[in-house]
C-alpha cells in the first residue's frame, strides 16, 4: 500500500491531467494576455470576470487552479478568495493573486486572504507558468494522498475511516432534516471455512468480488459502500427508509448471488453466500450514531443465528433468500 501510493506520487506528471484553470479578472485585456500565456500547454481554460462568477464557477464544477486578480468592482479577489476558503467544497482549491500591488501591506493581504501565491502584473509569462505547474502538481498529489487515505487498499471501497465520517455527517444531517438514515451491514458466511480450504489469496479475491458487488449496487449520490471491518461490508444509505433499505439489501444479495463463487465447505450452500442486516433510525440528539450501527449489528447477529443467507431488518426477520 504504501509503495503504491509512493509510486503513485513519485510519477505523476501534472501534464497528463489537463487541469482546470479558472482565470478571474474583469479587464478582458489581462486574461487575453494570460490566455496567450497558456496557448500550446494542456490546461483547460475558463475565465469569470467578476467575483461572483468566480464563485458560481467554482461551486458548479470545480477548477483545480484558480488565477485571481485583486482589484475588481463589487466583490473583489481577495474576498472572493475568503469565500472559496471558507466553504467545505471549494476551501482545497489553490488561489494564486495576479496582482499590481506590490507594497508588504498588499502582499500580506493576499496570503491572509488564503492564497497560495502570487504572481506580478505585468506578467512573467514563464513565472507564471512555473508557478501554476508547482501548485498544480501539489494540489494533484495531495488530492491522491487524500483518496488513498480513505480506501481500502485490498477491495478498493472506502475504508472504515471513511465510513466513520460519513455516518456522523449524515447522521448529523439527517438530524436538521429529520429523514431516515439507514445502514446494511454485510458479513460473508463461513468465510473461516473458506480461507482455510482455498487459501488466503483466494480468500482476498472473493473479498475484492463481493465488495465490487455490493459497489455496483447502491446508485443515490450520498450512498458509501465500505469495508467495516475483515469480512464485512457497510452501505450508507442516507434519506432512506426502512423498506428501501430492506430493497437494496436484496439487490446487493442478489448481486453476489450472481457471482456464483463456489464454496465446498460452506454448510448452507454450495457458493458462497452473506447474511445481511439492516436498521433505519430518524436521528435525534439524545442518540449518537453508534445507535444505528449497534441496531444493524445486533439485525447481522440475527439473520446469522437464523441459519445464515438471509436479511433481518426492523421490518422482516429472515425470510429466506
Ligand atoms: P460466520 O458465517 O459466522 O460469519 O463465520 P465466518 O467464518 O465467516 O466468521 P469468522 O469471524 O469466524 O471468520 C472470519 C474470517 O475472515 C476469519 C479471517 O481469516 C477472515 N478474514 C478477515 N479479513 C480477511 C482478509 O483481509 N483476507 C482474507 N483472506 N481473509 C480475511
Ligand atoms: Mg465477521
Ligand atoms: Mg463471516
Amino acid at each position: 500500500m504504501l509503495q503504491e501510493i509512493r509510486n503513485k506520487v513519485t510519477q505523476y506528471n501534472v501534464l497528463e491531467h489537463r487541469a482546470k484553470i479558472l482565470i478571474v479578472d474583469d479587464q478582458p485585456l489581462n486574461f487575453r494576455v494570460m490566455q496567450h500565456v497558456f496557448e500550446n500547454q494542456n490546461y483547460e481554460l475558463f475565465v469569470a470576470t467578476s467575483g461572483k462568477q468566480a464563485l458560481t464557477f467554482c461551486q458548479n464544477s470545480p477548477p483545480d487552479l484558480v488565477l485571481m486578480d485583486v482589484v475588481m468592482p463589487e466583490i473583489n479577489g481577495l474576498e472572493t478568495c475568503r469565500r472559496l476558503k471558507s466553504d467545505e467544497n471549494t476551501r482545497e482549491i489553490p488561489v494564486i493573486f495576479v496582482t499590481a500591488h506590490s507594497t508588504d501591506d498588499e502582499e500580506n493581504a493576499c496570503w491572509n486572504a488564503g492564497g497560495v501565491d502570487f504572481v506580478a502584473k505585468p506578467v512573467n509569462g514563464r513565472t507564471l507558468l512555473n508557478r501554476v505547474r508547482v501548485h498544480l502538481t501539489l494540489k494533484f498529489q495531495a488530492d491522491l494522498l487524500r483518496e488513498l487515505a480513505f480506501l481500502d487498499g485490498l477491495t478498493r471501497v472506502a475504508n472504515r475511516r471513511l465510513f466513520d465520517e460519513r455516518l456522523e455527517l449524515e447522521w448529523r444531517r439527517n438530524l436538521r432534516t429529520k429523514t431516515p438514515l439507514s445502514l446494511v451491514l454485510l458479513d460473508i458466511d463461513h468465510f473461516k471455512a473458506y480461507n482455510d480450504f482455498y487459501g488466503h489469496q483466494q480468500g482476498d479475491q472473493c473479498l475484492q468480488q463481493i465488495a465490487a458487488a455490493m459497489a455496483s449496487v447502491p446508485q443515490r449520490a450520498g450512498d458509501l459502500v465500505a469495508r467495516y471491518g475483515g469480512e464485512e461490508f457497510v452501505t450508507i444509505l442516507p434519506d432512506t427508509n426502512e423498506s428501501g433499505a430492506v430493497e437494496t439489501a436484496e439487490r446487493i444479495a442478489q448481486a453476489i448471488r450472481a457471482l456464483q463463487i463456489p464454496h465446498e465447505k460452506s454448510q448452507t450452500d454450495s457458493i458462497v453466500t452473506v447474511s445481511l442486516g439492516v436498521a433505519t433510525l430518524i436521528p435525534t440528539l439524545d442518540e449518537p450514531p453508534e445507535a444505528l450501527i449497534k441496531r444493524t449489528d445486533e439485525h447481522l447477529y440475527e439473520a446469522k443465528a437464523q441459519g445464515r443467507n438471509c436479511i433481518v431488518s426492523g421490518l422482516k426477520s429472515g425470510a429466506g433468500l
